[in-house]
């Protein structure tokens, strides 16, 4: 992902693109970062970035088991 990231104070909703107005969600993005992954959320209409403080414990797929 090349493109900025924008750190965006989480306040309730973030439902709409702040850049585009775009209202009908946002495609998900995962990067590792240290122990956590950020859950970042790219806007479908104008590519932009944002993080809203959402991350995820990386854990394992399907529980225990990962499909080969
Ligand atoms: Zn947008």
């Amino acid at each position: 992902m090349d493109r900025p990231i924008n750190a965006m104070e989480f306040e309730g909703e973030f439902s709409s693109c702040p850049r585009c107005a775009y209202r009908d969600g946002f495609h998900a993005t995962f990067r590792q970062d240290g122990g956590v992954v950020r859950w970042l959320l790219t806007c479908p209409s104008c590519r932009e970035v944002f993080d809203i403080g959402l991350t995820v414990e990386p854990g394992h797929p399907g529980g225990n088991k990962v499909l080969t």
